[in-house]
């Protein structure tokens, strides 16, 4: 959850604390209503540890319960209970999807405290007030539902757009803006970045003699072996074919050199070996592209299965 829906979840438990409180203020609970204000409130207790993902589901129907309980309670004071009745719809627009059946539950709840005072016929001056208002909150609940529902969809196209479908890495475009947000970070005066290029050596040959399907095999475990010998914070991608990238944020040359001298090493455990290009950012984000390209060609022209930093 981003800070802004960690927000207004906690908003929304607070929300309901403070009803709470003043309802039981001025409705004090008597008897063996004390029992029942005690057994919610350990259930919305054991909701809150669930956490944001759970708690709307386990409170929909306690608190649909809740609400007819209060109503029945107060008596001619029922149209209080329009001010708490919107949390079952915001709730099931919360916990499922629009026009599932929880989210018909949840109508289901307003629509029995809507009819409720008909059938206790009392308080009839408010009803078609009341009637009205909770058909605009049924309406928003499928609004706020279906834009959740979009949210996630983006969310979703967003990360396939930026994935690599093979090894499961960011992909190139993924890598370049990653390289675009570090430059700025840097130009605003941060410690440079470093590029490593590493372009596996005579890859040709592991189709040809082994099959393409065992290269895609050896591509899965050669990424699988630089995300596990990289520091956190730094991005592995694949940058094309059997091309792969490495953005080391903070990092002078020196330190990329030793970075792309250890995997060079772990390289071989996978019985096959590359060649790498390192260049330091020097702002200038197309240049430093160029240059770890260049130092990556001088490692294949002196032989393959070494590092090379650009000039
Ligand atoms: P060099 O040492 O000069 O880099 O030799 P190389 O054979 O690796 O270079 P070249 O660029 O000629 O060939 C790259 C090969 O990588 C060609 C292609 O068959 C293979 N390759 C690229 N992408 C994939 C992939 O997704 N799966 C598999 N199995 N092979 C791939
Ligand atoms: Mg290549
Ligand atoms: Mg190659």
């Amino acid at each position: 959850m981003d800070g802004r829906g960690r927000f207004f979840y906690l908003a929304s438990w607070a929300g309901m604390a403070l009803g709470l409180l003043l309802q039981v203020r001025r409705f004090p609970p008597q008897g063996p209503e004390v029992f029942l204000y005690a057994l919610l409130l350990l259930w919305a207790l054991w909701a809150m540890r669930k956490g944001p993902k759970s708690a709307p589901r386990l409170l929909l129907h306690p608190l649909g319960a809740y609400l007819l309980f209060e109503m029945w309670r107060v008596g001619e004071a029922w149209p209080l209970a329009g001010f708490f009745a919107p949390a079952l719809y915001l709730l099931a627009g919360f916990a499922y999807p629009p026009w599932s059946l929880g989210s018909l539950l949840g109508a289901l709840w307003g629509g029995v405290l809507v009819l409720d005072p008909v059938v206790w016929g009392r308080g009839l001056d408010f009803w078609p007030h009341f009637a009205v208002s909770q058909a605009i909150l049924l309406s928003l609940t499928f609004l706020l539902a279906r834009f959740r529902e979009l949210h996630g969809q983006i969310r979703f196209w967003r990360e396939q757009a930026l994935t690599d479908p093979l090894t499961g890495l960011p992909n190139r475009r993924a890598l370049e803006m990653a390289i675009e947000r570090e430059a700025a970070r840097v130009d605003r005066g941060e410690k440079p970045f470093s590029l490593v290029l590493l372009d596996l050596d005579h890859f040709k040959r592991v189709n040809d003699t082994q099959g393409h399907q065992e290269g895609d095999r050896l591509l899965k475990e050669v990424a699988q072996l630089l995300i596990a010998h990289v520091r956190q914070g730094d991005l592995v991608g694949r940058w094309g074919g059997e091309e792969f990238a490495i953005l080391l944020p903070r990092a002078e040359e020196g330190e990329a050199m030793r970075v792309a001298e250890r995997l060079r090493a772990e390289l071989s455990r996978l019985g096959v070996s590359g060649s790498f290009g390192v260049a330091v950012y020097r702002g200038d984000v197309k240049e430093v592209f160029q240059r770890a390209d260049s130092a990556l060609y001088l490692a294949k022209r002196r032989g393959r299965n070494r590092v090379e930093r650009a000039p």
